[in-house]
């Protein structure tokens, strides 16, 4: 009997903790509201660009074959010298305003001096180099990459989206600006990496030379987000600015072993115990954690979303894990919520019948910013404890960045801008691409990368891919973008 009334007792008391949870779980969802991260905004007024004009000129810069390659001993540096010297000739009223220095060879670093020297600059950032085009894909190219076609109000080629669009549209802006007398108070500076897609030397040198000079930028922006014309949670065009970037860093794993004929092997050679050591390290993943710039992103456009979606989104206390699995569901959303691990290449003997004595792996991660190397190291060690390898970083490794801020008065200018360019609300992000934009972290933490431009999915897969374009509105766009951004926060 007793245990019985216990049992009673605990089960009452079960039931009262679940309703409990449930009542707070609905009224939670009941009251949830999205973030802010849009606030009223006064903006400078629009300064419009000839669109059809700006667009010819990117035709023009797409005809610069700047292709970064893996070995840069096989880029046509004469090709960035034509670039540059077309830049002059092109934008005459901007050159006349700015200052240029050329840096680590090829990187252009513009100064447009402000009136006001106590206020911190902003820079603008725009690479002049793009990604080769992959033989295979040659002849998958409705016009030819380097032409610079422009069919049926679109621009097409390589780098007309990465990142030559960006490159015009912020000269178009300047050069509007300048060409009617516009004088900035807060000095801009201009930086145009000459191989952000070969590791971005180029902006490292810039930023380094910025920081010897004392600057402490208030603003940097540089590509990495974009506006889409559908997201995938809502299906409605939205403007993802990216506060942060994933870091690069990839793991050399080397195993060691007696080498020796191939007819007469030991039980153990150096590839056994390379692949166990792969393989141990891909077979733990790291967690996925709905925390970050990720999960802002998907809180940012839980606003619009069902309300038993804003149930699951409000309770992230409780539905965390389950919200970061259904959005890892595709790898595409999984990168966005942790660490990712990639094995990607393998060396072993340099003979079919020799056993090597050495064979090594390549791992490239790419460090979410909870995550450090020293994090992903520890991990990695621990995975492969017990076996006869090392683990050592390519020089190339580097550790996130925190993120960027999205409450201070930049930011809300910059989202105000944003939504007023591409019609779409404008939420904080994290890009899993590496941009130059990370080496101006030595300078401020406000870091941000958004490309102004408002594409469809379809477009944006072209990016280092076949049949790269833009619009002639999107350019026009961008170019508008750019004069009311400096109008807005250097006027
Ligand atoms: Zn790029």
């Amino acid at each position: 009997m007793l245990i019985l009334k216990v049992a009673k007792r605990g089960l009452a008391a079960l039931g009262f903790l679940v309703l409990g949870l449930l009542a707070v779980v609905v009224a939670r969802g009941l009251t949830w509201k999205a973030p802010a991260y849009e606030r009223p905004t006064q903006l400078a007024a629009p300064t419009p660009v000839d669109g059809e004009r700006a667009a010819q000129r990117l035709a023009r810069a797409i005809g610069f074959q700047t292709v970064s390659n893996q070995d840069e001993r096989l880029n046509r540096w004469d090709q960035w010298d034509a670039l540059q010297s077309w830049l002059q000739t092109t934008y005459p009223a901007a050159h006349a305003a700015m200052g240029r220095e050329i840096v680590a060879g090829h990187t252009l670093v513009y100064t447009w001096t402000g009136s006001d020297a106590g206020m911190p600059p902003i820079v603008l950032m725009a690479h002049q180099d793009v990604v080769p085009i992959v033989p295979e894909t040659a002849g998958d190219w409705t016009h030819p990459p380097f032409e610079g076609r422009i069919v049926d109000g679109v621009v097409w080629g390589r780098g007309a989206l990465d990142d030559k669009g960006s490159l015009v549209s912020l000269f178009e802006g300047v050069e509007a600006l300048a060409a009617k007398g516009f004088r900035p108070r807060r000095t801009v500076y201009i930086v145009c990496g000459h191989d952000e897609e070969a590791g971005g030397r180029g902006a490292a040198a810039a930023a380094a030379l910025l920081k010897s000079r004392g600057v402490r930028p208030a603003f940097v922006l540089d590509e990495g987000g974009l506006a889409l014309t559908e997201d995938p949670i809502t299906g409605q065009p939205i403007a993802f600015i990216a506060t942060a970037e994933k870091a690069y860093a990839t793991l050399k794993v080397e195993a060691r072993a007696p080498g020796g004929h191939s007819s007469a092997p030991p039980g153990e050679t150096a590839v056994h115990i390379l692949a166990r050591a792969i393989d141990r390290i891909a077979s733990d993943p790291f967690p996925l954690l709905f925390d970050g710039p990720g999960a802002e992103t998907i809180r940012a456009l839980s606003g619009k979303a069902s309300l038993l979606q804003r149930m699951v989104i409000g309770n992230d206390w409780l539905f965390g894990p389950l919200i970061a699995s259904q959005a890892a569901s595709t790898p595409t959303g999984a990168a966005l919520l942790h660490t990712t691990i990639a094995p990607t290449m393998l060396e072993g003997s340099p003979k079919e019948n020799v056993l090597p004595e050495r064979a090594t792996a390549l791992i490239n991660y790419r460090i979410h910013p909870r995550d450090s190397r020293a994090s992903v190291m520890e991990r990695a060690r621990r995975d492969v404890k017990g076996l006869n390898v090392t683990l050592t970083w390519l020089p190339t490794a580097s550790d996130p960045h925190p993120p960027a801020p999205t409450d201070t008065p930049q930011w809300f200018q910059l989202a105000a801008l944003a939504r007023s360019a591409t019609n779409a609300p404008a939420v904080p992000g994290l890009t899993s691409g590496a941009t130059d934009g990370r080496s101006m972290t030595i300078l401020t933490d406000s870091v941000y990368r958004f490309l102004p431009f408002l594409i469809t999915p379809s477009e944006l897969e072209t990016i280092h891919g076949v049949n790269e374009r833009i619009s002639v509105a999107n350019v026009k766009r961008g170019s508008e973008f750019y004069a009311r951004l400096i109008a807005t926060m250097a006027g």
